[in-house]
């Protein structure tokens, strides 16, 4: 055996062998004793249970009944023959069929004798039957031990082909269990143990396999997803704790001219109360000697802009110069224009680089940025290319993080040989729980309310039947002087055809409303930028009224006196994509609307996407909606989806469980920082074997 049995290859368990273990490596990516142990069902079967024949539902799994076969006949077909029984019970009459091995069933089978059957019912020709039952004579299902609860693992296609059927994993388990049960070590300490009542290790393993009622299994699952999520949280708040001392921020002392002078003398409005919350947050990050690593949570029009540029004004103030990220051109061009509007009245300069600078231009704003003359710089990823070095770079603000990867976040740091302070900006909400499990070493500050007078946005469901009215209804807003978009999908697997229903979309528009009456731009993806920008500028400028486009305008776009944002086939976007486009009316003092146009044909998912715009504006609601219908793994992008490979846990549906593990972690690592107690010491050694942290580190930081 290998020093750690757990660590043992599962070739070594009894009845598996190299072939099966190879098998098992494929199909289920299990190589070791722990992986096999980790494999946990998906269900349990109750088998001391029985139904009375009359009682079965359709389709149904897991049903047994005790009852006899009064005939037996063999049923020719074009396909081939099958085996077809009339089983009754004292209740009523149901049929077993078989399509495979039929004349072996045929031989045994004995008429008017007692039989268990178990199996999955159909409702089929007026009748339940059920397809090749596991059939008992019922002397032998007497001799029989029934467990009460059966576990019911995961397989595959393969795995059943290659005789690896539930019954031999659950063997395999039993065995596993009686090798390794005593050694399987503690790693919650006792004191947490005795105060949440949880059940030690080895019991929960074997409780979660082979419970011995509800109850107990209920606290099995508890105490194994309670560790798993403990570990994670301490493994995060530990790395936060790491950087906070190791990583010297650059101190941001002072509150000097530039932020109190405007604060005083150029700050359009009041700031809401979240926002200076937020503030307050940020100023203390930026003052302390650690470096700030922190997400900005801001629903779209909550005024995350003003809180960057106070920001800014604080590096300003201690010398520094700061930059402005955003994923697009337009959305970079955007936050220039009113960080110009904003910074230029106080005598300070900002430039802006993005793909569409030229050369000329670009060649002194290098200059500057070198010299230290130029204190802000707003741009896209073009910021982030290796000519580009600042003189004293204190600070980086990315908006609408989702959109730059990793790497291009560690670029940033690279720029200094002190690392900026990181604000990232995000519209899209992320759940505060899966914030804590795949953020949980940033800080997160959230603005979690409107600025004072927005009208919340009406949200309405409308099918084709109901395009006539739409359009009337987009001609008196027009006549109000505002403005509307109609958004279309454009998705890159059915590009070409969704191009044509833009460009249908377009054309039938310009019919409904026509020119010179009504002005119509449209933008989409495989414009030239200088085209884009165009019509985009006359959109602004609002010398057109209807802005018909792909979702390229989906991010950060501010025409404040646009009021209809009609979005096409809205049941092929995303919750999280919908909500974005629908930031972009309600920006201004008049009502809102927003119209989904969808077939009249919707699946139930895409109902309940369509229900939920309806139902409510608030970005955290959408998310955890859009976490609900997806999972993790797509809300956050492939590329971050590996880090929730929970084995046991589920960041949807045990979000107490996460929230209380987080706050057993913090407990604990207030007491003991460094975990250096004695009864801490499985837990420190736990940590150093948990490799998987690795990449969530990488990842983060
Ligand atoms: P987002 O969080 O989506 O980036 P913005 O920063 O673009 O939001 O702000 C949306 C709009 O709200 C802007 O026109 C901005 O000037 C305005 N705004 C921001 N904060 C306030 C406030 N406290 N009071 C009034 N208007 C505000
Ligand atoms: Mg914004």
């Amino acid at each position: 055996m290998h020093p750690n049995p757990l660590h043992t290859p599962v070739t070594y368990l009894k009845g598996v062998g190299p072939g099966r273990a190879s098998l098992l490596g494929r199909e289920l990516g299990i190589e070791t004793y722990q992986d096999l142990l980790y494999l946990f069902p998906n269900r349990y079967i109750d088998k001391t249970r029985f139904h009375k024949i009359r009682e079965l539902q359709r389709n149904s799994a897991d049903v047994q009944v005790v009852g006899k076969i009064i005939h037996l006949k063999t049923v020719e077909q074009k396909r081939g023959k099958r085996l077809v029984a009339t089983f009754v019970d004292d209740t009523g009459e149901m049929e077993l069929v078989w399509f495979r091995s039929h004349q072996w069933f045929r031989d045994r089978l004995k008429l008017n004798a007692p039989y268990v059957i178990f199996g999955r019912v159909n409702w089929f020709n007026g009748r339940f039957s059920m397809p090749h039952p596991e059939i008992t004579p019922v002397e032998v299902f007497r001799q029989q031990r029934r467990i009460a609860m059966q576990p019911v693992y995961p397989s595959t296609e393969k795995l059943g082909q290659q005789g690896v059927t539930n019954r031999v994993v659950a063997q395999w388990m039993q065995q596993l269990l009686s090798e390794v049960g005593e050694v399987i070590p503690e790693t919650l300490p006792a004191g947490l143990r005795e105060e949440l009542h949880l059940p030690i290790k080895k019991e929960a393993l074997l409780q979660a396999h082979f419970p011995d009622s509800t109850e107990q299994l209920a606290r099995a699952q508890f105490r194994l997803k309670f560790e798993e999520l403990f570990y994670i949280q301490l493994a995060l708040l530990t790395k936060k704790m790491q950087r906070k001392s190791r990583i010297k921020g650059l101190p941001f002392e002072k509150v000097g001219e530039a932020f109190t002078g405007f604060y005083q003398h150029h700050l359009p409005f009041e700031l809401t109360q979240a926002q200076k919350r937020v503030l307050r947050e940020i100023r203390a990050d930026l003052g302390s000697y650690a470096q700030m690593n922190r997400l900005l949570q801001g629903d779209v029009g909550s005024g995350k802009t003003i809180v960057a540029v106070m920001a800014i004004l604080l590096a300003i103030d201690n010398g520094y110069q700061a930059c402005l990220i955003a994923p697009t051109e337009i959305l970079a061009q955007q936050h220039f224009q009113s960080v110009r509007e904003l910074l230029e009245p106080m005598g300070l300069e900002v430039a802006l680089l993005t793909g569409s600078v030229k050369a000329r231009q670009r060649a002194p704003v290098y200059e500057k940025l070198r010299s230290g003359e130029l204190p802000v710089l707003v741009g896209t990823h073009a910021v982030l290319e290796d000519k580009v070095r600042f003189a004293n770079l204190g600070l980086a603000i990315i908006d609408e993080q989702h959109r730059f990867g990793v790497a291009q976040r560690a670029r940033m740091w690279k720029k200094n040989q002190t690392p900026p302070h990181v604000l990232v900006m995000t519209a899209t909400p992320i759940p505060r729980t899966l914030a804590m499990s795949l953020y949980g070493d940033l800080d997160v500050s959230v603005i979690d309310e409107l600025p004072p007078g927005r009208k919340p946005i009406r949200t309405l469901h409308r099918t084709d039947a109901d395009r006539l009215r739409v359009f009337g209804f987009l001609r008196e807003q027009i006549a109000l002087g505002r403005q509307v978009y109609v958004v279309y999908p454009l998705i890159q697997e059915s590009e070409a055809l969704d191009y044509k229903d833009l460009m249908d979309g377009y054309e039938s528009i310009t019919r409904e409303f026509p020119a010179p009456r009504y002005q119509v731009s449209i933008v989409h993806g495989k414009m030239k930028p200088e085209a884009k920008d165009f019509e985009m500028q006359r959109f602004v400028g609002g010398q057109t009224q209807i802005m018909v486009a792909t979702t390229v305008i989906e991010v950060g776009v501010n025409v404040p006196n646009a009021t209809v944002m009609v979005i096409e086939s809205a049941e092929r976007f995303g919750l999280s994509q919908l909500h974005q486009l629908r930031g972009r009316v309600g920006r201004g003092a008049d009502q809102s609307y927003c119209i989904l146009m969808s077939g009249n044909k919707l699946s139930g998912e895409a109902k309940t996407r369509l229900q939920t715009m309806v139902d409510t504006n608030d970005g955290f609601e959408i998310a955890e909606a859009d976490l609900r219908l997806r999972g993790p793994g797509d809300l956050m992008g492939t590329q971050q989806s590996g880090l929730l490979a929970l084995k046991i846990a589920d960041v949807v549906k045990d979000q107490d469980i996460l929230r209380s593990a987080r706050f057993y972690a913090q407990q604990l690592l207030r007491k003991d920082p460094g975990l250096e107690l004695e009864e801490h010491r499985m837990v420190r050694e736990k940590m150093a074997r948990m490799d998987v942290f690795r990449t969530i580190w990488d990842y983060i930081s």
